[in-house]
């Protein structure tokens, strides 16, 4: 209880960090958004979501990656909420996963050797297909003060040998909260490896600081860092630049994607981002079926369409820039893979 005070007091006291001011700066206006990408307002199905409906918010600098004029941009096409949105969709649920019911204090621990720390509900940007959209984050996520009650767990549970950060976004947290965090967590002797599943690499790489990344240098733990990058366009030299220092301290770089239609569903993206993900220094690591939400149908690809074009990729690229395609089924013990085997 204490140490967690002390975090949230050092954190009002600190001068706001650039990330943490740009993520202030983010635009939340369909309006405003529209005119920074000069796309007409006519020319899209656009709606504005209710302020407590999963809002729109997008940093300025994921904006200026956006092609101007272009109401099909792949980067706007992930942020933009739309009216196919509101429509119900049969099979598309707000918890396809189930995972309300299986985490317990912000702890979910449905694999084995693995546990996942739901740390906090907020995100660098809304992705419209996100899984936890309708997340009850505030329910559930993990208060600064149950840290050492987390720590507490795992060493009862010597067979968990890795750790992972989720979210929202972990990078969500200041500087202090995961210091905070990561030593507790380090305390553990049965625990080797602190995976941290993070978009913000990608949307806004200024929160790689060097903060961060002597935290990240000084841990005993092995680090890995999952990024969630669907497009080539999302990285420009200031990704690269964050990816690189992030290498540098020794963490292994993965990538996850989802599969969406009108973002990447086609194998020259796929190709693209493959390549891209690389000059970034990251390996693409799954490529994930779209877990069926409610208000994201209209992201959704076939399995069959989906098979084909990992098939397709696979005749392209190096075997290590193939990801994985999985769905997620709940109450399997690991991620699905999809077959190749319709063609
Ligand atoms: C995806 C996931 C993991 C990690 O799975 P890997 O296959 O090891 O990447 C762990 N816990 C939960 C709840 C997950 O959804
Ligand atoms: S960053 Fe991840 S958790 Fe956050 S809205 Fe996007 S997909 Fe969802």
């Amino acid at each position: 209880m204490s140490s967690a005070s002390t975090a949230t007091l050092a954190d009002s006291i600190a001068p706001a960090e650039s990330w943490q001011r740009a993520l202030r700066d983010a635009v939340t206006s369909v309006g405003e958004l529209l005119e920074m990408v000069g796309v007409d307002s006519t020319d899209v199905d656009w709606v504005q979501p209710a302020r407590n409906d999963f809002p729109l918010r997008v940093p300025r600098s994921y904006i200026a990656r956006m092609r101007r004029g272009d109401p099909c941009d792949p980067l706007l096409r992930q942020v933009l909420p739309v009216e196919a949105e509101l429509y119900d969709t049969p099979g598309f649920l707000p918890d396809p996963l189930q995972e309300v019911s299986l985490s317990r204090g912000g702890m979910l621990e449905k694999y084995a050797a693995r546990a996942l720390l739901i740390t906090t509900g907020a995100c660098p940007l809304h992705c419209r297909y996100c899984f936890r959209r309708h997340y009850p984050y505030h329910a559930d996520a993990l208060p600064g003060s149950a840290t050492a009650e987390v720590a507490r767990r795992l060493r009862g549970q010597p067979a968990v040998r890795e750790i992972i950060l989720s979210g929202g976004d972990p990078l969500s947290l200041s500087n202090a909260r995961l210091e905070n965090l990561i030593s507790e967590l380090s305390s553990v002797d049965t625990l080797k490896t602190l995976r941290i599943h993070s978009r913000f690499p990608i949307v806004l790489p200024e929160r790689i600081d060097a903060g961060l990344l002597e935290i990240l240098q000084r841990s005993r733990l092995r680090i890995v860092i999952v990024t969630h990058c669907n497009h080539a366009n999302e990285i420009d030299e200031a990704v690269i630049a964050a990816l690189t220092a992030l290498s540098e301290c020794g963490a292994t770089l993965l990538n996850q994607s989802v599969l969406l239609r009108g973002v990447n569903a086609d194998a020259d993206s796929l190709e693209a981002l493959g390549y891209r993900l690389f000059d970034a220094g990251i390996l693409p690591y799954y490529l994930h079926q779209l877990d069926r939400v409610s208000g994201t149908a209209h992201f959704e690809i076939e399995d069959v369409e989906a098979s084909s074009l990992i098939a397709a990729l696979r005749q392209r690229v190096p075997g290590y820039l193939v990801p994985r395609l999985v769905r997620e089924i709940p109450g399997e013990l690991s991620k699905t893979p999809l077959a190749e085997s319709h063609l």
